[in-house]
């Protein structure tokens, strides 16, 4: 059997400093805030070239605060892909604004920037690129697009950790940039976390106050915020990941590599890199036009398989009331129904890896 991802493998690995990390927390007396937090966030922002970091409570709430931190709100518009994780557009939604999908490249599966600038309207306040699984954005070329366009820039690197645009990190190019630390991502916690990485001073005042009820100051609340903080027992454990984070990157990476030699000549689409991007693999996404064919070989070959993701936003209920049919988004629609994750992870061996690319030698080949 080979798992799709084996978090526990994962959290097995480093038992012993993660007991260790509890336990300080654990007789710290400090239960929210305090000094593992903050060393956290120092720890964060410096690994991402960024100058502030402040942790929140999950993913999603790293995008709704950031974009209600630049005041973005009804009547707005924000850019957003057409093929990512829901979460994306629901925290547009969620602040009152509307996101705007943009298609995908069909060869990187993000966002394509040349059919950005028609999207764009005297309403569009941002734009909120995907580093979606873990491919890196053109940051230059975007940075430049909203530059040119006088956007805001909220990046959604939730699959990105130490990803690299030109030798730069994800975290260092746009004005706000948000991070998940659900357990399934590259830096994972052992329950849900999250947090935005700055440059700017005011607005990582301006985000921490808003997760914090508003209060930068206890019991004077400026604006109606909420409560979304990270937890310092979380920021212990993912000080003690932090640490590794860079040699588990190498493993996928060697992983990535493994399977795109191995299974180049196959009628299959692998992932493609695009120059200037060093990718961190949270995925491995392959595309298939028989695609359940292949899973189902793979699910009796004991290899587990994912669909990363089955249905495009615009195809979910939650937005029928955008009055979108599906193919007014075609290759989100496409990719949907091609793409198929193959088992990735730090913990995925190389004789694993192997087992997965005979698997898949086997089915296309008969
Ligand atoms: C995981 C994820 C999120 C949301 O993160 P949570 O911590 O689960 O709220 C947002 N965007 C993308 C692309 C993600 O993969």
């Amino acid at each position: 059997m080979v798992h799709f991802l084996d978090l526990k493998a994962a959290t097995d690995e480093l038992a012993e400093p993660l007991l260790t990390a509890a336990q300080r927390v654990m007789s710290s007396g400090w239960y929210i805030g305090g000094e593992e937090l903050e060393a956290f966030e120092r720890e964060w922002a410096a690994y991402c070239g960024a100058a502030h970091c402040v942790g929140v409570g999950n993913g999603l709430d790293a995008l709704v605060l950031s974009l209600r931190a630049l005041d973005i709100g009804p009547g707005d518009e924000v850019i957003v892909p057409s093929n990512t994780y829901i979460a994306t557009w629901l925290a547009v939604s969620a602040t009152g604004a509307k996101p705007v999908p943009v298609e995908p490249d069909p060869a990187t599966h993000l966002i394509d920037l040349d059919q950005i600038e028609v999207a764009i309207t005297p309403r569009t306040k941002a734009l909120m690129p995907v580093h979606l699984y873990g491919q890196p954005v053109n940051m230059d070329a975007l940075m430049e697009l909203a530059k040119i366009q006088d956007l805001k820039v909220i990046e959604d690197a939730a699959q990105a950790h130490g990803a690299m645009w030109s030798n730069r990190r994800i975290g260092a190019h746009g004005d706000l940039v948000c991070w998940s630390f659900y357990p399934g991502k590259n830096l994972g916690a052992l329950g849900d976390g999250g947090a935005v990485t700055t440059d700017d001073a005011d607005l990582a005042d301006r985000i921490r106050c808003l997760g914090n009820y508003g209060s930068a100051q206890k019991y004077i609340h400026d604006e109606r915020g909420t409560n979304s903080r990270l937890d310092p027992l979380q920021a212990a454990f993912l000080r003690v990941k932090l640490a590794y984070l860079e040699v588990w990157t190498a493993r996928r990476q060697a992983r990535a590599a493994q399977y795109l030699e191995a299974l180049a000549d196959l009628p299959l689409t692998l992932p493609r890199v695009a120059a200037g991007a060093s990718p961190v693999w949270h995925l491995f996404v392959i595309r298939s036009q028989d695609r359940a064919q292949l899973q189902k070989h793979l699910t009796k070959a004991g290899i587990g398989t994912m669909i990363h993701y089955p249905r495009a936003p615009h195809m979910q209920k939650a937005y029928s009331d955008f009055g979108l049919n599906p193919s007014d988004l075609p290759i989100a629609r496409q990719l949907a129904e091609e793409v198929l994750s193959l088992p990735m992870s730090p913990h995925l061996s190389e004789s694993d890896c192997a087992r997965v690319i005979s698997a898949v030698q086997d089915s296309l080949t008969r």
